[in-house]
């Protein structure tokens, strides 16, 4: 099986038809989502409707929970929390209930999919004491999973855990081997924030034992003035062409 991994879209559709795009010609079997599909960016509703209609199954992001009212955004920075309370306001009954539904977690053959951390949406894998106890959650799942792909850092990066030996992986193409365990970030489609403004995502191809990192370009000016004509904070327009 190959899957696309995709991970917070932030309600920026250019970049997300940008990556929908480019997972149609790479033959792929189907594309996870691992939550965050709202949040940030201005086109709530049509980021919800490609996802439901393109049978994208995702999980629950934090920015997600928030814009359902699941919870309320009392940890959020200022600009984060303005654009959640924004979204709430413009999401159809119809979205907000969809967002409602969906899982913090999913298992496909030996992948577990999160949000955040495993157990914790909120929770950013981020320094070594994240990654420890993650790969120790990884161990810990009854079954076969043994690659975790998570979000909501919006860094693309790969921790490989090689007996008791950690390390952090760069490349675009990583090698999956058997007896090693797997904490994989495919980056952000909609903000990413490791100095790359490209969309970016991931390819899982279980056959060649293989996770390829991908990056589209889109049409950041047009998310831009969307942000901008919505009233939302300027900072978020501005973050987008950077990358940060
Ligand atoms: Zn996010």
């Amino acid at each position: 099986m190959r899957y696309a991994i995709i991970s917070d879209i932030h309600s920026n559709l250019e970049a997300l038809r940008a990556v929908l795009d480019r997972t149609a010609s790479l033959n792929v079997d189907a594309t996870f989502c691992l939550g965050d599909i709202v949040g940030y960016n201005a086109n709530p509703n049509e980021c919800v409707e490609i996802v439901r209609s393109e049978g994208i199954r995702c999980i629950l992001g934090n920015h997600d929970s928030r814009a359902a009212g699941l919870e309320e955004p009392d940890d959020f920075n200022p600009l984060a929390a303005k654009a959640v309370l924004w979204t709430r306001e413009q999401l159809t009954g119809e979205n907000k209930k969809y967002l409602e539904g969906l899982p913090r977690e999913l298992r496909v053959d030996d992948l577990v999919l999160i949000h955040g951390s495993i157990h914790d949406t909120d929770r950013y894998i981020l320094y070594k004491d994240d990654i420890v106890v993650n790969f120790r959650s990884l161990k810990d799942l009854p079954g076969p999973p043994r690659i975790g792909f998570f979000g909501h850092t919006h860094v693309r990066i790969a921790f490989v855990l090689a007996r008791s030996l950690l390390s952090m992986e760069y490349a675009d193409v990583l090698d999956i081997y058997d007896d090693r365990y797997y904490l994989i970030n495919p980056g952000s489609v909609g903000q990413p924030r490791d100095g790359d403004p490209r969309a970016a995502f991931a390819v899982y191809d279980a056959k060649d034992h293989t996770v390829t990192f991908h990056h589209a370009e889109y049409d950041v000016k047009t998310c831009q003035d969307k942000v901008i004509r919505a009233g939302l904070p300027p900072r978020l327009a501005e973050r987008l062409a950077v990358g940060r």
